[in-house]
């Protein structure tokens, strides 16, 4: 099937999406990007990086925790938000603020100031990386003046899928 550029440029899924390979996907990358930078990728961090990506809605690290404990029974919340800092550190999730929440990185191989479009139904946290509106809010405030330590947009609606009124995919 040909998509259209439009379609290959949404980040928000089709009706098709196959989870089960975007989270392979998402896994391997992670090993080769951790591999590529001599970071350890440990059983942990994977399981938990496994568990963000468990879909493409934001995930709370207490979700995570106890369907971690499910293989580790003594994990304990440090335990969770260090592997979570690990993947935040190397692009390989990113954290929601306004949720406190994290969702899987799909481009992880870069640094990327990412905007964020969040379903207020199914909850999917689709990532815009416009550098044209980062770099729009990097200009204006810095001819004000102002030094940006983080850029953090993230904008509340409703996806295709979950308007009244969208076209069946
Ligand atoms: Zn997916
Ligand atoms: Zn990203
Ligand atoms: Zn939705």
């Amino acid at each position: 099937m040909v998509r259209s550029r439009a379609e290959a440029a949404s980040p928000f899924q089709t009706a098709s999406h196959d989870h089960g390979s975007c989270i392979e996907d998402a896994l391997d990358r992670a090993a080769q990007l951790c591999a590529a930078r001599g970071a350890r990728l440990t059983e942990l961090r994977r399981q938990v990086l496994q568990l963000v990506w468990r879909g493409h809605e934001a995930v709370g690290a207490y979700a995570v925790l106890e369907a971690l404990r499910r293989s580790h029974p003594g994990a304990a919340p440090p335990t969770v938000y260090r592997a979570l800092d690990f993947l935040i550190e190397h692009g390989l999730i990113h954290r929601i603020e306004s949720l406190n929440a994290y969702v899987g990185c799909s481009r992880p191989e870069r640094r990327h100031v990412s905007q964020f479009l969040i379903c207020g139904k199914c909850g999917d946290a689709a990532e815009l990386e416009d550098s044209a509106i980062s770099g729009a809010l990097l200009r204006r405030a810095g001819a004000l003046g102002f030094a940006v330590e983080q850029q953090t947009i993230e904008l509340r609606g409703l996806c295709p899928r979950c308007r009244p009124n969208a076209r069946a995919k």
